[in-house]
């Protein structure tokens, strides 16, 4: 496969990760191609994001999802596409980019257009309310005054972005004492697990 269709497949991805797989996300790959010219992987991705924004306005999307046939792939497929349908547009980018696309932070910030210390608390809310679509329950209601500290620490943990070893030390002693921390870290793992499953 060459280079330009290895990237095309990638945008495609994205966009059916952010529109569902109807042809809006086609549309959306297109358009950005037009935009971006495929060399430049990161600015091909800002404007996949953009078109996309721009046909969900236009009222396209997320839910033109189609129906893929049986079997357990698809079942997990169908699962994730309807919770992520009822994610936040930026949601539902950040947890492509990441665990679809493997995009470092530093990556997803500049595609996003945020400051890459603020991607590691977008990435663990995203997880966590995806967790919520998935399997019900309360949104993250805290309820820990190191909630903010714990989240991005795991977030950077599981993706393996660096860290200071002393926040390694601190988020280990912290999650033995703290069970609302323990919960959370287990439904972002859970979250990262089920989305990176996904084919399609
Ligand atoms: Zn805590």
């Amino acid at each position: 496969m060459s280079t330009s269709n290895q990237a095309l497949d990638e945008v495609r991805t994205l966009c059916r990760r952010v529109l569902g797989a109807g042809p809006a996300a086609n549309e959306a790959a297109a358009r950005a191609f037009v935009e971006a010219g495929p060399n430049d992987r990161l600015a091909v991705l800002a404007a996949a994001l953009r078109a996309c924004d721009q046909l969900a306005t236009d009222g396209r999307g997320p839910s033109d999802v189609d129906s893929p046939s049986p079997g357990l792939a698809d079942a997990v497929a169908r699962e994730l596409a309807a919770a992520s349908a009822r994610l936040p547009a930026r949601q539902r980018s950040l947890l492509a980019l990441r665990e679809r696309l493997g995009l470092s932070y530093e990556e997803i910030a500049s595609v996003v257009g945020t400051d890459p210390p603020a991607v590691a608390s977008l990435l663990a809310q995203a997880r966590l309310q995806l967790r919520v679509e998935r399997r019900g329950g309360a949104s993250d209601a805290a309820g820990c005054e190191q909630r903010e500290r714990v989240l991005s620490i795991v977030a950077r943990r599981q993706d393996g972005e660096p860290r200071a070893p002393a926040d390694d030390d601190w988020l280990m002693d912290h999650l033995v004492v703290c069970r609302s921390c323990e919960e959370a870290h287990a439904a972002m793992l859970e979250s990262s697990v089920c989305y990176r499953a996904w084919q399609g």
